[in-house]
């Protein structure tokens, strides 16, 4: 009795496979995790960049969004550069405590 690879390779095969092809199912998934942990830590990479990004925006001025913040508004936030802030003192600044 023989059967075809694709027969063989069927889930409905599955509980005859030989401890042979068990072993290269296995080293298949040992690849495939080495390659999510590789993923994973690529992620990890990007989402560590993001929050750099992320605080670095926050450091700078809503309205221009590339000038530094400077002027403490009498709420007590600093969002604004100064030449926003002269220009539209309060600016569109709303939410605060
Ligand atoms: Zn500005
Ligand atoms: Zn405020």
């Amino acid at each position: 009795m023989h059967h075809s690879e694709r027969d063989r390779l069927s889930g409905a095969r599955l509980h005859h496979i030989s401890s042979a092809e068990l072993g290269c199912l296995m080293t298949n998934i040992d690849r495939e995790v080495t390659r999510l942990t590789q993923l994973r830590g690529a992620a990890e990479e990007q989402r560590a960049k993001t929050e750099v990004a992320e605080r670095e925006r926050e450091s700078a001025c809503m309205a221009c969004l590339s000038e530094t913040r400077a002027v403490v508004l009498p709420c007590g936030c600093k969002v604004y550069c100064g030449s926003c802030h002269e220009r539209d003192p309060g600016g569109r600044h709303r939410r605060c405590r």
